[in-house]
């Protein structure tokens, strides 16, 4: 199942939380406060990637470490 990112609008901290696509966007209550107003945020490896895509490949996704980020096959 995909690696989904969401922030909390009450403590503004981001967690992931492994979902079907079904559920993406769904409410995610937050891993910290248990507030549910959060929302679902995309990728910034899936987009940065997308956009440098065939200018800077190497070592251009910042977001994501190791094995974490399901978008860009690290
Ligand atoms: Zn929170």
């Amino acid at each position: 199942m995909p690696i989904y990112e969401y922030i909390c609008e009450e403590c503004l901290k981001k967690f992931e939380l492994v979902r079907s696509i079904s559920q993406a966007d769904d409410a995610a209550v937050c891993a910290s406060c248990r507030s549910a107003k959060t929302h679902r945020i995309v990728s910034k490896c899936f987009s940065k990637g997308d956009h440098l895509s065939g200018n800077n490949s190497a070592g251009s996704c910042q977001s994501c470490s190791g094995g974490s980020c399901s978008h860009c096959g690290h």
